[in-house]
């Protein structure tokens, strides 16, 4: 019998029978693995706490004939009170979204899996701008996925001047002699194309430091989540929710 012993957040779950639930982890350094952990939903479970939501555990999984099951689970960070809030439970679930979609079983994990637990580490405190969490993390997710953007030089001829609008559908800057290669690239200011890449390359726990220009901001928000959906082809339901909660201002 299998048996695999790793760390590994819970992205999402099904609810099964009575009291099982199928798991979506990312885990440390086994890929995305999907188990079934049976009876983690009565009370008395000892699986209760690590088959939650977020949960960050110490799983011993087993290899049945289709599924991994869950053997045990030692808790390590429940991120409660995400719960508490509810934009912020918003911004962990589509972080977790996220995760999901850039990531195959067997693929390697262990950065994507450091990347998310601190991200929602930061989420559950009050340390870092949401916003501004939720930039970095888009861009550093994009970064690992492959799609880094280029802008320091222009997408189409290289050169590194005159950088004045961003391209969502070629993946980075234009320059000013390159404008007409995208008609829908975005007129930036070069503070813009500046910062966009200081939230690619600050650590996760210096954002803090960053200060951006609320009008500045509004524009990264939008460049940022247009390249994710662009470059995935998706529609993220949970930024529907989030952008939907943020305009009634009900959080
Ligand atoms: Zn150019």
């Amino acid at each position: 019998m299998a048996i695999i012993k790793t760390q590994g957040l819970v992205l999402k779950y099904t609810d099964i029978n009575e009291a099982d639930r199928i798991i979506t982890l990312i885990t440390r350094n086994k890929g995305k693995i999907k188990a079934i952990a049976k009876g983690c939903r009565r009370p008395k479970s000892s699986l209760l706490s690590s088959c939650q939501l977020f949960a960050v555990s110490d799983y011993v999984l087993f290899k049945g004939t289709n599924f991994y099951h869950v053997s045990s689970g030692e808790l390590r960070e429940p991120f409660f009170n995400l719960r508490n809030d509810l934009l912020k439970l918003s911004y962990a679930v589509y972080f977790a979204e996220l995760a999901d979609t850039v990531t195959d079983e067997d693929m390697a994990s262990e950065k994507l899996f450091i990347i998310l637990s601190k991200t929602l580490y930061y989420l559950s405190q009050n340390r870092i701008p949401i916003g501004i969490l939720a930039c970095a993390y888009q861009l550093k997710l994009m970064d690992l996925s492959g799609y880094r953007p280029m802008l320091y030089k222009c997408v189409n001829c290289g050169k590194g001047d005159n950088l004045s609008r961003f391209s969502i559908n070629l993946g980075g800057a234009l320059c000013s002699d390159c404008n007409d290669y995208d008609k829908a690239s975005i007129k930036v200011s070069k503070k813009t194309m500046e910062l966009i890449g200081q939230l690619l390359s600050t650590p996760i726990s210096r954002l803090n430091t960053l200060k951006i220009d609320n009008n500045i901001f509004i524009e990264i928000d939008k460049i940022v989540y247009s390249f994710v959906q662009k470059h995935l082809d998706k529609k993220f339901k949970s930024m529907d929710f989030i952008n939907n909660i943020k305009s009634l201002d009900i959080k």
